[in-house]
């Protein structure tokens, strides 16, 4: 696992909120089972509240999923941060996350992994996050416009994928361009949805069910 990066301090956008409105957010993730410490000292660091619109600002560290736009949501930051725990368990170097969406979860893996690609459906969101990334200096997260159904060919295998959108069955695209020891992680399912993980063995799949979920759809086609 790649050292956790350290955003300069006037990256992190301190000023904005009190050091104390983060650190409570981070101590209720911890409260409420999160326990890998670079996962929670990166979501100190991250500036959560340069992903949603101004308006919302004063909101980004309430543990809640917030509107970003397009229908879509910056899902609730124990959700993020469970994931990404789950992700590093097997250390990763190379990761993919279908569904970029704000770009905080891109954000977050980029301070943990080595490299990090990330597909996004809606354009107009696409370029944001990749702005928002640029402006924070994650040069190691690359973030592209597509279908992620598709995954990402042009730069598979990876060591893990993750979704942040929910399918209704497991897309064989994804599990096709994992490494053999790579964990897929995604909510499946469509009212009711179920955050699993498939764990590549010996070119066979293991499923592992955590806990129900809620996610947006993940839908076909790029726009
Ligand atoms: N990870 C995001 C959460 C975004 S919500 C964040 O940290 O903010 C899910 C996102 O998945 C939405 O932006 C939606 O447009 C996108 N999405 C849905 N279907 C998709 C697909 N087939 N390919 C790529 N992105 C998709």
């Amino acid at each position: 696992m790649a050292e956790l990066l350290q955003l300069k301090p006037q990256l992190q956008g301190i000023g904005f909120t009190s050091p104390r409105t983060r650190k409570r957010m981070v101590d209720r993730l911890e409260a409420a089972g999160i326990k890998n410490p670079l996962v929670l000292e990166a979501l100190r660091q991250l500036p959560r509240h340069l992903f949603v619109d101004e308006a919302l600002a004063h909101r980004a560290y309430e543990d809640t999923a917030l509107p970003i736009g397009h229908g879509q949501t910056l899902s609730q930051p124990y959700i993020v941060a469970r994931m990404t725990e789950i992700l590093l368990e097997n250390q990763p170097e190379k990761v993919l996350e279908i569904g970029t969406g704000s770009g905080f979860q891109c954000a977050l893996l980029a301070c943990l992994i080595k490299e990090v690609w990330s597909v996004e459906r809606l354009e107009p969101l696409m370029s944001k996050a990749r702005k928002r990334l640029q402006e924070l200096g994650l040069r190691n997260a690359r973030i592209s416009h597509g279908d992620g159904q598709m995954g990402l060919s042009a730069h598979a295998p990876f060591d893990a994928i993750l979704v942040t959108a929910a399918p209704k069955e497991l897309p064989e695209s994804l599990t096709e361009q994992l490494n053999e020891g790579g964990r897929l992680i995604l909510p499946l399912g469509d009212k009711e949805q179920t955050l699993c993980i498939f764990d590549k063995n010996n070119g066979r799949l293991v499923r592992k069910d955590i806990e129900p979920v809620y996610f947006v759809p993940l839908l076909p086609g790029a726009q």
